[in-house]
């Protein structure tokens, strides 16, 4: 089970997982297959969780996630970070769950600054989708919460954020 944390300095949801599925079916999709948040042009972006970067890219290639970085953590899980400015790591770098990893922007298919999170897993996809890609949501924590420096127990999932944030509609 993997903990991600929060990626952005803003504690808004602007597009959950599944959302409007009218927008994603030329997709081929259900619904939005990851998580929007808000980040306004050239705030933090931060890794979820520990672990490698693996691809980096600057968005030229006409990528949808326009330039976005790739991370790979333990147990198959990868997280995509997409739509940023700049950023801030190359494929290979080990990278701690909270650090720096680039800044937002609106690169490739968005409207409007923010950061795409798209969490994947091998061996998983969430029903309707493909490519491993999963719902990030039940393993987000909240913001402003910080892994304790000691091994943490599953009774920390009980704080996650559920339902209860505070959602803004995307236009
Ligand atoms: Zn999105």
């Amino acid at each position: 089970m993997i903990q991600l944390f929060w990626p952005t300095d803003y504690d808004v949801i602007t597009q959950r997982f599944g959302a409007n599925p009218q927008n994603y079916a030329r997709f081929g999709l259900p619904g939005h297959e990851g998580i929007d948040f808000r980040a306004p042009h050239r705030t933090n972006i931060s890794a979820c969780a520990d672990g490698v970067v693996y691809r980096v890219s600057d968005g030229r290639d006409g990528n949808n996630y326009g330039r976005h970085v790739r991370i790979e953590h333990a147990d198959g899980y990868k997280t995509i970070y997409a739509h940023m400015d700049e950023p801030l790591v190359e494929v290979g770098d080990e990278v701690k769950m909270g650090q720096r990893i680039g800044l937002a922007d609106n690169t490739g298919n968005s409207f409007g600054s923010h950061l795409h999170l798209s969490l994947k897993r091998e061996g998983e996809v969430a029903r309707g989708y493909y490519s491993n890609l999963i719902d990030p949501t039940p393993f987000l924590m909240p913001f402003g919460w910080t892994p304790p420096e000691d091994e943490w127990d599953a009774t920390e999932l009980d704080k996650r954020i559920g339902d209860s944030c505070d959602c803004e509609k995307e236009e």
